[in-house]
This record gives C-alpha cells, sequence and structure tokens, in this order.
C-alpha cells in the first residue's frame, strides 16, 4: 500500500502563502487513523501504546496523540524534558537510552519509568534508586530492520542487555532489591512480521525468567509502505499471533502479563509530507542525467541519503499545462553530493532516475512519507539553510501552523563573539 498525495494545488498554493517552502505538512485525519489503528492492537491482558517521540517531537503531535490515550517513548532525558514541558504526565513517559542522563533520579522522582538499557545503567539505577521499579531492555540476540543500520537486535547491535548476561543482571538486581516490573525489547525498524512472532517466544522466556515481570514491551519497528511495492505491517494480524502467545504463556504459568507496544514510524510516516518547489534544473547530456533540483533536501529529509530510503514524490504543476512525463534525478539545494533524494533503494551510493510528470521551475513538489526521522533527523542549519516551518492540515481543512520557520538569527544566537 503507497501513500497517495494528499496536497492538492489548491492547499499548496494557501501554505505557500501562509509561511513559504520547503515546509512539512501534517495531516490530522492520517495521524487520526494511525493512532486507531495502534490502539486497537490486539491484546490479551491489557494494552499500553506508546508513541516512540523521536519519529517527529513537535509538541502538538504530542499533544494529539496523547488526547487520543497513547503514552509516550523517550530515548533521551532531553525528550524526556520536551515531553514534560509540551504537557505530558511524567507517569505516561518511559525512559530506554542509550545515554542514562545525569538527573534520571529526579525524572524518575516525577513519575517517568526507565528501562535500563545496559548493566552499567542497571548498576547505576539501583546505586541510586534500591528498591525502586525498573524494566530491563533485553537483546534477545535476533534482529530486524530494513537495513543494516535500522537494525537495532542481535550481535551487531549495541542497544540492551545482551540476552547471555542475565547472570550478572540477577545480581544486580538481588542487591539492590530492584522491583523488575517489564522487560522491553526493540529490534528493529522495518520488522518482517515471521521474527516479531519469533522475538514474542523470546521474550516470553524472559518473562519467565523474572517472577516480577508484569509487563512486556515489544518496541516498535512495524514496516510502512510509502512506495509501490512496499508493504505495511497488518497490525491486526501480527497482533492476533502475539495475543495468542500471551494467553498461552498465562495458561501455562499463571501470569497474565500486560502488553506494550511503541512505534514512532507506523504512527507518523505517512502523515506528513514535505511541501517544496522545483528551484532549478541541469542535466548531464546524452549519457548522463536530468537533475531537479528542489528548495529542500537532506536539510529536511536524511532518510534517502544514509538508507537509500524510497520516498513517493509528486511534482504539483503551478499552471494548467499540460505535461507529459520525464526520468528525472531528484537533488536537494546542499552542496554535497551526497544530497540525493532518488538513490537506489537501500544504496545510497547509487542513482536511480524516478519518472515523475515533467516538471517546470515553480511548480510544487511534494514529498510524501516524510513523518517519521525527516523533521526529527534533519541536519539542520546545514548550508545554514534555516530550520523548515511545519504545519497541519486540520480535520475540517483548516491550516494551522506549529512551527515558524527559523528566523536567521537563530542560526547562530549561540555562538560567543571572541575574534
Ligand atoms: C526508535 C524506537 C522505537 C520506534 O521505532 P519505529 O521503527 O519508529 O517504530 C520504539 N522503541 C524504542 C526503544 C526505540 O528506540
Amino acid at each position: 500500500m503507497s501513500q497517495e498525495n494528499f496536497i492538492s494545488r489548491d492547499l499548496a498554493e494557501q501554505i505557500h502563502s501562509k509561511v513559504g517552502t520547503p515546509c512539512y505538512v501534517y495531516s490530522e485525519a492520517v495521524l487520526r487513523d494511525s493512532a486507531s489503528k495502534v490502539l486497537a492492537f490486539p491484546n490479551a491482558f491489557g494494552l499500553t501504546a506508546r508513541y516512540a517521540m523521536k519519529a517527529s517531537p513537535n509538541s502538538n503531535i504530542l499533544r494529539f496523540f496523547a488526547s487520543m490515550g497513547l503514552h509516550f517513548d523517550a530515548s533521551s532525558g532531553y525528550e524526556v524534558r520536551r515531553a514534560i514541558a509540551a504537557g505530558i504526565e511524567p507517569q505516561r513517559i518511559s525512559l530506554s537510552t542509550q545515554e542514562l542522563p545525569d538527573d534520571f533520579v529526579s525524572l524518575v522522582e516525577s513519575g517517568i519509568s526507565v528501562n535500563v538499557c545496559s548493566l552499567s545503567q542497571l548498576k547505576r539505577f539501583g546505586q541510586e534508586l534500591p528498591g525502586e521499579k525498573v524494566g530491563l531492555r533485553i537483546n534477545p540476540g535476533l534482529g530486524s530492520g530494513g537495513t543494516q543500520r535500522t537494525n537495532v537486535g542481535g550481535p551487531a547491535s549495541s542497544f540492551g542487555i545482551w540476552h547471555e548476561d542475565l547472570d550478572q543482571v540477577k545480581k544486580l538486581v538481588e542487591q539492590y532489591e530492584l522491583n523488575v516490573f517489564r522487560i522491553h525489547s526493540h529490534i528493529g525498524s522495518g520488522s518482517d512480521p515471521d521474527v516479531w512472532i519469533k522475538v514474542v517466544g523470546m521474550n516470553l522466556a524472559l518473562v519467565d525468567q523474572f517472577k516480577s515481570v508484569t509487563h512486556l514491551n515489544l518496541g516498535g519497528g512495524y514496516k510502512v509502505g510509502r512506495v509501490e511495492g512496499e508493504k505495511t505491517t497488518d497490525l491486526q494480524v501480527i497482533g492476533e499471533k502475539m495475543k495468542a502467545e500471551f494467553k498461552e504463556f498465562a495458561a501455562k504459568t499463571g501470569r497474565k502479563i500486560h502488553l506494550e507496544v511503541e512505534p514512532g514510524t507506523y504512527l507518523v510516516a505517512n502523515g506528513c509530507s514535505i511541501l517544496s518547489r522545483v528551484q532549478d534544473e541541469t542535466s548531464t547530456g546524452e549519457e548522463g542525467y536530468k537533475f531537479l533540483k528542489l528548495d529542500t533536501g537532506m536539510t529536511d529529509n536524511t532518510r534517502p541519503s544514509m538508507y537509500g530510503a524510497q520516498h513517493p514524490m509528486w511534482v504539483v504543476p503551478a499552471d494548467n499545462s499540460r505535461r507529459g512525463k520525464e526520468d528525472y534525478i531528484v537533488v536537494g539545494h546542499c552542496c554535497e553530493s551526497g544530497d540525493i533524494l532518488t538513490p537506489k533503494a537501500g544504496d545510497p551510493e547509487a542513482l536511480s532516475p524516478r519518472t515523475l510528470k515533467k516538471a517546470r521551475l515553480g511548480d510544487y513538489f511534494v514529498i510524501g512519507g516524510a513523518g517519521a526521522y525527516c523533521a526529527s533527523m534533519a541536519s539542520k542549519n546545514y548550508n545554514s539553510f534555516p530550520e523548515s516551518p511545519e504545519v497541519l492540515v486540520r480535520e475540517g481543512g483548516r491550516v494551522a501552523v506549529i512551527r515558524e520557520r527559523q528566523p536567521i538569527e537563530q542560526i547562530w544566537a549561540n555562538e560567543v563573539a571572541v575574534l
């Protein structure tokens, strides 16, 4: 299932006159639809659905999802602070981080929960907060992901406590009388459903090792199709299979485990497009390519350059002229040869021409599937381009600005003049 373009020329003109281009355009209707699907995740004994906020952390998106009943996964102490500043109750925030912040004690005291992600984190947690409730993020020894860079389980991944270190974990838990209430595992983004089911079994085996555990968090990583040929995970299908595993576990052990899931991508990926404009073109002759140059690029979306990620793209003509088709390499506006928006799938070094409507300078150009890890992972201020604005298209059609374009002075505001 590939994404449709939800930005018509009328809407593009309206947004352009309000904040200019480039701009992230979120659709409230699409966000609501994906959140409803996550909240309907099949479960045997209760569900907490979290939004992995690193995918796109604008406070309006956090509040919107909170209003629908979602909780939150934060991946740094700063994200916790950001969510709290957005008005999210600390009780709804869980922290799983590669870098346990110095102020984790005060964050826990405010009400958040923590999944420790390494033996040293477990030790620090125990020393500061003996007897406290804690979650354990375990690397089950099996990973899955769209690419090696999004695979966060298995021996090549540093995320979580290695599954063979459980004896050391148990020693520390005993030493500090910690109450392990949650097992957590997140094995990668873009995982296969079959791998998912395997991982559920491995995780329930871990739950079996810790009698105090009441919650199993299976992370995120549900696949989302952005372009033709990519599949979107059917949550009902994998959820029903998981539900059966939880029931079987309860029948065997008498323990009714509460399920947690925490997708990022699934909730926002197709809920946002980047609205840009074609600002130049060039060609490199018979043996070469036709290039379209946009007023956006890696400053707004690094995924193509990092992973060879594929995004749907549409030329939205600024006039009513008839257009044929043309094969283009679409490039960003940075002086950086890697700023390519149409790489070969999975290979950011190679070019893959895209057949698009013939474009003219000044046309609108829409990049779809830009809700997850685009605004949050942009190479902000490279070439001193300001951070782009974000707008939300409300369900009634009204366009609300949820972030202004960064004023240029802010780019150097923290510099200290000593020369
Ligand atoms: C990033 C992350 C997620 C979300 O992953 P998606 O692939 O965006 O669904 C969930 N849990 C943790 C711990 C993460 O780090």
